[in-house]
């Protein structure tokens, strides 16, 4: 076979497989927020519908459909996606599940005693109204209770905003592991503690070949129940490896093995002057 022709057929199959979704986000542009790994196989088929990747251009996820919700979302953060669109509040079903699959919705958690917590967070996508209004989707979205999302959760999030207006570059990825009561009817499983693992880089586009041992890696577990909204998110930090042994996922798998050796069973108090 000429080299032409390969070329056309293999161009052909990706964008047949990505026109059947089978391969979503493979030709959509920009950033990767893989980039540190997708720490648990999650794959874009029905094979693995407890952990279905999704990708989309403001962030990357893995989806459970037994429960609801995502297992994990992961995203990049730099000053680029941050700018004056508004909060668009339009939560909704996710139309890119697989069409037979049942979507939450948020009228799902009416009564359900939890707020529709964001994972990648509203307030981290607001250079345009689209990339805002993805937030919005369900797939992004946890049952979180209301203390913890209003207290130490959203103090993290504005800790890793302030990093980024200093220049940082993040890479981060937030889930829930555990599970309490089902609400909407067993429609959704909430998860009975919440997690975020935060890398921060120095500068914009040294890349993750950057990461070496002494890079600040900022990782937290918090429960998820109402009770201590006055904490701070100081309070919740943990090691890396504490969150791989709890949640069996393998984080920060991009990096060399023997840089993970070194920064995963740190705790970093994120007071740390840099
Ligand atoms: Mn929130
Ligand atoms: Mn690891």
């Amino acid at each position: 076979m000429r080299k032409w022709q390969r070329f056309v057929i293999s161009f052909g199959l990706i964008a047949f497989l990505t026109g059947c979704g089978l391969l979503p986000g493979v030709l959509s542009p920009g950033v990767n927020h893989l980039a540190l790994g997708n720490p648990s196989d999650a794959t874009p088929t029905g094979l693995t519908p407890n952990n279905y990747l999704m990708t989309k251009p403001q962030y990357a996820l893995s989806y459970n459909r037994t429960r609801g919700i995502p297992n994990w979302v992961s995203w990049q953060l730099d000053q680029g996606w941050l700018g004056e669109a508004e909060r668009q509040d339009d939560f909704r079903p996710d139309p890119s599940l697989p069409e037979k699959w049942e979507r939450v919705t948020p009228t799902d958690y009416r009564r359900s005693g939890y707020d529709r917590g964001h994972l990648t967070p509203s307030a981290d996508r607001t250079n345009t109204v689209t990339n805002n209004s993805a937030t919005f989707l369900m797939t992004n979205i946890i049952p979180q209770a209301a203390d913890v999302n209003r207290g130490p959760w959203v103090d993290l999030e504005q800790h890793c905003r302030e990093l980024v207006d200093q220049g940082k570059q993040l890479f981060i990825i937030a889930g829930g592991y555990g599970k309490k009561s089902a609400i909407a009817k067993g429609k959704i499983i909430p998860p009975n503690r919440v997690w975020k693992i935060v890398v921060v880089l120095d500068a914009v586009d040294q890349g993750i070949d950057s990461i070496n041992a002494q890079t600040q890696v900022i990782a937290v577990d918090m429960p998820n129940q109402n009770g201590d909204s006055d904490a701070s998110w100081t309070e919740y930090t943990v090691s890396v490896d504490s969150l791989e042994r709890k949640t069996g996922y393998d984080f920060l798998r991009k990096v060399p093995k023997s840089i993970q050796d070194s920064i995963e069973p740190q705790v970093d108090s994120g007071t740390r002057q840099r």
